[in-house]
């Protein structure tokens, strides 16, 4: 290896070490060093920049298909509202998955986990929510399962049920978190087939009270909380993540000063999205210096998802959290493994190179961190690794 870069949380630093080896055995890191000792199998570097895989913690791959018609509207000026009269937004999704047998959308999700892989992400938690009936959500977690023992890339899985009030719903939002609660979360616990629960805490979504009662529930049955929050206005949601204990808030484009406050004393992850506020072509970005400076600890994701958010590279979220957010290099690439990682509770396998950890890892067609944001959109990437094998 050229230059080794991990986060590494002992010393709480980014440690980059230069012409090392890595010993990997049964898929795990067993030793790095200058010398690694005898190995049946060496793989040459070539010089090349080692780090460990990426771990994306926000995605919504669980659709049927892309929404670019939408897209074109919204370029032309289109709003919100005349983009749901022309049947897109989130409703042509829930169409989409309500329709698709469970095989169908296997097909549809699969090469967007090819295409994580090729990008460096070799972790991802994923969502359901484009079902919100009780049949469609267990069906799009079914499908997650799938694809998670079927595709090399580690999934997972979030149930999202309360992502929107689906149509039948629009005029009962009682009814449709009773339904949550009383049907969909036991079912859901029941198959154990997830383990996280969300909910779009978002004024016009679901209010503080409901989110509160969703995630209380969600936590009875063993579900472990985490919230989209405060995206478009300050509802508090953020405060709300601080009470329940969630692992993550995520979005907090408009978090006030108290639910800033509120993550920095519970120890909530602020799981940060830039690639969404870019991929709408707003400006209006999350206030990560003021997250930092409150102690809170930053991760990245892409939001990958059909409507707000088409975009799944997490080299290219560095880029835009170097230049949006104002993150170090270092900062955003600890935000991008490491801390993504303790999002999921789950940095004690994945996240970083280290003795014992998953041996996932990517071989930069690069020398030094820097170049990662650097490169903006090219794909310097050579191969990727995980648990021990190539996948890319
Ligand atoms: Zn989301």
């Amino acid at each position: 290896v050229g230059q080794l870069v991990t986060y590494d949380p002992d010393i709480d630093e980014i440690r980059i070490d230069s012409q090392v080896e890595i010993l990997i055995r049964g898929g795990k890191f067993v030793q790095t060093g200058e010398s690694a000792g005898a190995a049946d199998e060496v793989i040459d570097c070539g010089g090349r920049m080692v780090t460990p895989g990426f771990v994306d913690p926000h995605t919504h791959p669980v659709f049927l298909q892309g929404r670019e018609e939408e897209y074109r509207l919204r370029l032309a000026g289109a709003g919100y509202q005349e983009i749901a009269a022309r049947g897109g937004g989130i409703r042509s999704s829930i169409e989409g998955v309500r329709r698709a047998t469970e095989e169908e959308l296997v097909k549809a999700v699969t090469p967007r986990m090819d295409r994580f892989l090729r990008l460096g992400t070799t972790t991802i938690e994923a969502k359901s929510g484009y079902g919100l009936s009780t049949e469609s959500e267990l069906k799009s977690l079914r499908v997650l399962k799938e694809v998670n023992s079927r595709n090399p890339i580690d999934i997972i899985p979030t149930f999202l049920g309360a992502h929107a009030f689906p149509p039948e719903f629009e005029d009962d939002h009682e009814g449709y978190v009773d339904l949550i609660c009383r049907e969909m979360i036991p079912q859901v616990a029941k198959q154990k087939i997830a383990r996280f629960c969300d909910v779009f805490c978002e004024e016009g979504y679901f209010t503080v009270q409901e989110s509160r009662k969703i995630l209380e529930t969600a936590k009875e049955f063993g579900l472990l909380p985490r919230l989209h929050a405060d995206e478009f206005v300050d509802s508090g949601a953020a405060e709300l993540a601080g009470e329940v204990g969630a692992f993550s808030a995520d979005h907090l484009m408009a978090v006030s000063d108290k639910g800033i406050a509120a993550l920095a004393e519970n120890g909530v992850t602020a799981v940060l999205l830039p690639g969404t506020t870019f991929f709408l072509g707003s400006d209006r970005y999350a206030p990560a210096d003021k997250l930092i400076r409150a102690g809170v600890k930053i991760a990245l994701a892409t939001d990958f998802n059909p409507g707000s958010c088409y975009l799944q590279s997490m080299p290219f979220i560095i880029s835009l959290a170097c230049l949006y957010l104002g993150l170090s290099v270092e900062e955003a690439f600890q935000a991008a493994t490491y801390q993504s990682a303790v999002s999921l509770g789950i940095e004690r396998r994945v996240g970083t190179i280290k003795e014992g950890m998953q041996a996932d890892l990517i071989l930069w067609d690069l020398e030094k961190l820097i170049e990662i944001p650097y490169y903006v959109t090219d794909l310097p990437i050579y191969r990727v690794m995980k648990a021990g094998k190539f996948v890319s």
